[in-house]
């Protein structure tokens, strides 16, 4: 098995390709993120973090280039192949957690699970197991709507992990926190990324956050710097 989680090579992403608004926002992207490695990226706003996040997550294709997760190249596969992958290898999370209301925390981490054919026991034991790993057991049984942000977004990290994937993609986590529970739900990320051997690439524009990880790369006109 490849000990590389994530590899983009050549990634080009345009929007309103060969209109006058044409915007070429990637233009050769070039990265590999290796098995347990934690990686930044960084950028100001606008300048494509998420463009690349979801082509990486699968969600989105690039006009060239190829991505391959974990050593496997999914660019040009079907729809299924690809839908597949995202489940089984990539964990997503968002700048809003994205949970499911009407469901509790733990329910939220169980869904996925069943999805994938996982027993409601089995998947109830690694519900509870993730929420411990990120100091939120005691929320279990609670809505999203009555947890805090911070909360929220730990739970939303269980989700991303759910079904076991090599590699989570994150777009700013914790851009929608105040700084001091940022702080907090970040250490809880990386914690959780070191304990499963996790790799993880993270889009954030906070420096502070951004040395905390093994490695930073810088998105610059288009290109990783
Ligand atoms: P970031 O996440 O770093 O803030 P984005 O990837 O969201 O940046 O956006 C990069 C650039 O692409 C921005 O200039 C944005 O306006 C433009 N863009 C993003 N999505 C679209 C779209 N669907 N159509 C046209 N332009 C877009
Ligand atoms: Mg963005």
């Amino acid at each position: 098995m490849s000990d590389t989680a994530l590899h983009l090579h050549g990634i080009e992403r345009h929007y309103n390709k060969g209109k006058p608004n044409e915007v070429a926002v990637l233009r050769g992207v070039n990265i590999e993120v290796k098995k347990g490695e934690v990686v930044a990226l960084v950028a100001p706003s606008g300048a494509g973090k998420s463009t690349l996040l979801h082509i990486a997550g699968l969600l989105d294709t690039p006009d060239a280039g190829k991505v391959q997760i974990a050593g496997e190249d999914l660019t040009g596969r079907s729809d299924r192949a690809r839908t597949n992958a995202r489940r089984s290898q990539i964990g997503f999370v968002y700048q809003f957690h994205h949970l499911l209301p009407e469901f509790t925390a733990a329910e939220n981490i169980i869904l996925p699970q069943l999805a994938s054919g996982i027993s409601r026991k089995d998947a109830g034991a690694r519900a509870v197991d993730l929420l411990g790993k990120v100091g939120v057991e005691h929320r279990a049984g609670h809505r999203p709507g009555e947890l805090s942000g911070g909360e929220q977004q730990r739970v939303a990290f269980c989700r991303a992990l759910a079904n076991v994937p090599g590699l989570m993609l994150a777009d700013e986590p914790t851009g929608n926190l105040d700084p001091a529970t940022s702080d907090q739900v970040f250490e809880a990320l990386i914690k959780l990324a070191r304990e499963t051997g996790l790799a993880a690439l993270i889009a954030t524009h906070n420096m502070d956050l951004a040395a905390r990880m093994d490695r930073t790369v810088r998105l610059e006109s288009g290109v990783l710097v």
